[in-house]
């Protein structure tokens, strides 16, 4: 591929209170396999009033880190920050820029597209390089298609779904380079004058160390109660397939799957779940899974760490007796 004298791969690592968020921080592991292309630097930029701890979290993962800090860059003055990467984009010339598909993640390569003349790939969950081409594969329809996308302009520019590519290894601290951008008045056509935040009990599974899922061999909403017991006493979260959605045992924000979210926990404790490809897409990423389910050949134990055979109601019961008798102890 010709790259046009470019090589280095930009990510912007968005900030939420003041730190890093994980999606931005997983853009880092497909910008490795690109520099790899390109035989460029991973180059994380983080734009912020305050960067400190999102540049400790980046600087690990990446070959050089460009810190921009003012206070135009606050949470939420999106016109500042698209004019901020637009001027990082300028000076390091990238072969690549990447970013998290979040809403922020998806509003400045919308708008940087539009003003440097590029394609984008949005919500990416998986990266091929097949020869001279690179594929981005993007799930349209809520996920009943998957596109492969091409993308014909340089940069090329994408954001990436969360959960779907695995963050680097944690390699030596890497280089940090403080930029200055002022911020010309006139960019900056709206503004964040109040923020009020909602409390509200949010599911994040993407960010979730332990999930829980209840698949539709729990039975009812009742027995449902054990997945949240199981998951509580682990400090995880609970997750769903989409049957257990569809018979209202728990709301939609719990889906794991295809359609739903694509999780990458420590630990996956599959109950009740047959394991369908649509389900078994989101979750493969968790570091140990453990499936329980009545039938020794439910497809779920091709891909668990450990399987148990046998009736929810009775295994459940038991894990969670023995969780509660080890954290007396
Ligand atoms: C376009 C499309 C998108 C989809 N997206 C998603 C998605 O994002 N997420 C998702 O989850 N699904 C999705 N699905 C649905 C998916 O195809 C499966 O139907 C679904 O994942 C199955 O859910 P399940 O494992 O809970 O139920 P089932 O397939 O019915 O499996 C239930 C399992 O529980 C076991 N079981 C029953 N009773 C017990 C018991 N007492 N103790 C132990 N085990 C027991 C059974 O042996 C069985 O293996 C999608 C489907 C389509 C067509």
């Amino acid at each position: 591929m010709n790259w046009d004298n470019r090589e280095d791969v930009l990510v912007f690592v968005e900030q939420k209170e003041g730190g890093a968020v994980k999606v931005g921080l997983e853009a880092l592991g497909p910008a490795q396999v690109l520099a790899g292309l390109t035989g460029g630097k991973v180059i994380g930029l983080v734009m912020g009033e305050d960067n400190a701890a999102a540049v400790d979290k980046v600087s690990v993962l990446c070959d050089e880190v460009i810190s921009v800090e003012d206070e135009n860059f606050k949470d939420g003055n999106n016109d500042a920050l698209t004019y901020g990467l637009e001027k990082i984009v300028e000076k390091v010339n990238p072969a690549a820029i990447l970013a998290g598909n979040t809403p922020l993640g998806r509003e400045l390569t919308a708008r940087l597209g539009k003003r440097l003349g590029l394609g984008s790939a949005q919500d990416v969950i998986d990266l091929k390089t097949e020869g001279d081409q690179i594929l981005w594969t993007v799930p349209v329809y809520g996920g009943t298609v998957l596109n492969d996308i091409e993308l014909k302009t340089l940069p090329l520019m994408a954001t990436v779904r969360s959960g779907a590519f695995s963050k680097p290894e944690e390699k030596q601290k890497a280089e940090i380079v403080t930029e200055t951008v002022e911020v010309p008045e006139e960019e900056i056509r709206s503004k964040v004058v109040d923020s009020v935040k909602e409390i509200s009990e949010a599911v994040n599974l993407e960010e979730a160390k332990v999930i829980v899922t209840g698949g539709r061999g729990m039975g009812s909403k009742e027995n449902y109660h054990l997945v949240e017991e199981l998951a509580d006493l682990l400090g995880g979260v609970v997750g769903a397939t989409r049957p257990a959605i569809e018979d209202e045992w728990v709301s939609r924000d719990h889906q794991v799957g295809q359609s739903g979210k694509i999780v990458s926990p420590a630990l996956y404790i599959a109950c009740g779940v047959s394991g369908a490809t649509q389900h078994v897409t989101g979750m493969t990423n968790s570091g140990y899974i453990v499936a329980i389910n009545k039938d020794e050949d439910a497809p779920i134990f091709d891909v668990a760490d450990v399987g148990i055979v046998g009736d929810v109601m009775k295994v459940i019961p038991v894990m969670i007796e023995e969780i509660k008798k080890r954290k007396e102890e």
